[in-house]
């Protein structure tokens, strides 16, 4: 059970974009583009952290300007791939972005921001070092999966194990519809 009172909000831009607000505390998961730090400043809110699911361009090229206008915020990041061609592209886009990794996750761990836990589960489906992020009820997962025809579908095992033991409220994909009782959720499109 959580006391606190918890929000999302879903921005949508080339990817979904997530702001979780607990209390006086709130985090980003990934950052594909300058919207999430308007829609961050509609909503009068100063983020702590970032939270990046994985190195693909649309999930993290607005991740700069986000550093730009609040420095303090710390950008947690799976390390990059160096050999995946397909990530390339991305990483050239990315070039300006990358030095303002401040933390790069390996594996499984859990960070304390504030008194709020987020737990840190490296997947690797998608991408070798793609990272999906628990907090309190809620899964983050990137691109590890999505939403067909309402039942959210993964080929991670992970992810599938992880579903299994957490039980999520909400599962919260990087693309298209959310999986979720939507009691937590507003779309900003
Ligand atoms: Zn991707």
């Amino acid at each position: 059970m959580f006391l606190r009172e918890l929000k999302v909000y879903a921005v949508k831009t080339l990817s979904n974009n997530y702001i979780i607000n607990v209390g006086r505390t709130t985090l980003i998961f990934d950052c594909g583009g300058r919207k999430v730090v308007k829609v961050l400043e509609k909503l009068n809110l100063n983020p702590k952290a970032v939270f990046i699911t994985h190195l693909h361009f649309d999930h993290v090229y607005g991740v700069k300007y986000l550093k730009d206008s609040y420095p303090a915020v710390t950008v947690y990041a799976p390390a990059p791939l160096r050999s995946d061609y397909a990530n390339i592209l991305c990483l050239m886009g990315l070039a300006s972005a990358r030095g303002s990794f401040n933390v790069r996750l390996k594996h499984d761990t859990e960070i304390l921001i504030d008194n709020v836990k987020v737990y840190a589960y490296k997947t690797g489906y998608h991408t070798k070092h793609h990272f999906c992020y628990q907090v309190e009820d809620i899964l983050i997962v990137g691109d590890e999966g999505g939403v067909i025809k309402g039942i959210f579908q993964t080929k991670s095992s992970k992810l599938r194990k992880i579903i299994e033991e957490t039980g999520p409220s909400a599962i919260l994909p990087g693309h298209g519809e959310l999986y979720s009782i939507r009691r937590y959720v507003e779309w900003i499109k």
